[in-house]
């Protein structure tokens, strides 16, 4: 990693090709990490936890389907994030802050609130009729699971992840913190399309900001509902939340039935 951040000395090409490499071997190789380790975490809790199953009559049949996309979208989101850290490392970006107590927190912070803005968008143009066809492979999943987090197209892939491409131009992020931030946006996909609330819990709903399982499941489920990512604040701003989420939300959480009341559609 030493050898990639000095910006001082001019590389060949052939260095930078090498130094790129390596980063993004590591990065894929984390990426692949955490899709195995987080899905088998998910699949243990969810046998643990049958009654926690957002649509009754889903099944995990898809797996493997949507484990056959995966590898091309972990080389998009590999070649994306280690792009735009490689930029940022090699001194071609705005220069960022260094870490510690203050700049961590607040270049996370702004970071995670872009995305998610960054994603409700790409998100509604990927619903617009001429783009459609980079989404619909993502949308064959009606009642999601663990794995379709990964079942998308390169397009999309692409789209949604360029903004780690583009974000050391605009934000002086410490690299740490887009290091946290990527593996919390792996973890937080692979959570929204775990297909059982494990984490229902009021700042879930309203009046709190923050999205859940339920959330992406309904997108899943309704289609033209939810299209946030870490936030529901677009879609309730711009109404696209779908309207019984935070009902259905709340029907999760501790010492309430098992039922989420009306039974949703399912698919595979
Ligand atoms: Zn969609
Ligand atoms: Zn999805």
């Amino acid at each position: 990693m030493m050898a990639i951040m000095n910006p001082g000395v001019a590389d060949s090409w052939l260095d930078l090709a090498g130094q790129f490499l390596s980063l993004y071997g590591v990065v894929l190789l984390v990426l692949v990490i955490v899709l195995v380790s987080v899905g088998l975490l998910f699949e243990f809790l969810n046998a643990r936890h049958p009654e926690r199953k957002i649509q009754k009559g889903r099944t995990n049949k898809r797996k493997w389907k949507e484990l056959y996309q995966a590898p091309g979208s972990l080389a998009i989101i590999a070649f994306c994030f280690s792009g735009g850290l490689f930029a940022q490392m090699k001194g071609w970006t705005i220069t960022p802050f260094d870490l510690n107590w203050w700049t961590g927190p607040l270049f996370l912070g702004v970071s995670v609130v872009l995305y998610d803005a960054w994603f409700y968008w790409v998100h509604r143009l990927l619903h617009c009729k001429p783009f459609y066809r980079f989404h619909a492979l993502h949308h064959k999943s009606l009642a999601p699971t663990v794995w379709s987090n990964h079942n998308e197209s390169l397009t999309e892939a692409f789209l949604n992840q360029a903004f780690y491409l583009i974000i050391p131009f605009i934000l002086p992020i410490p690299w740490q913190m887009l290091v946290l931030q990527k593996l919390y946006d792996q973890v937080s996909g692979m959570l929204g399309h775990a297909g059982f609330e494990h984490f229902a819990s009021p700042a879930g709903r309203a009046p709190f900001p923050l999205a859940s399982t339920v959330f992406h499941d309904q997108h899943h489920s309704h289609f033209a509902y939810n299209y946030g990512h870490t936030f529901s604040i677009w879609d309730r701003v711009l109404g696209t939340l779908y309207p019984k989420y935070d009902d259905t939300l709340a029907s999760f959480e501790a010492d309430k039935p098992a039922s989420p009341g009306k039974p949703e559609e399912s698919a595979g």
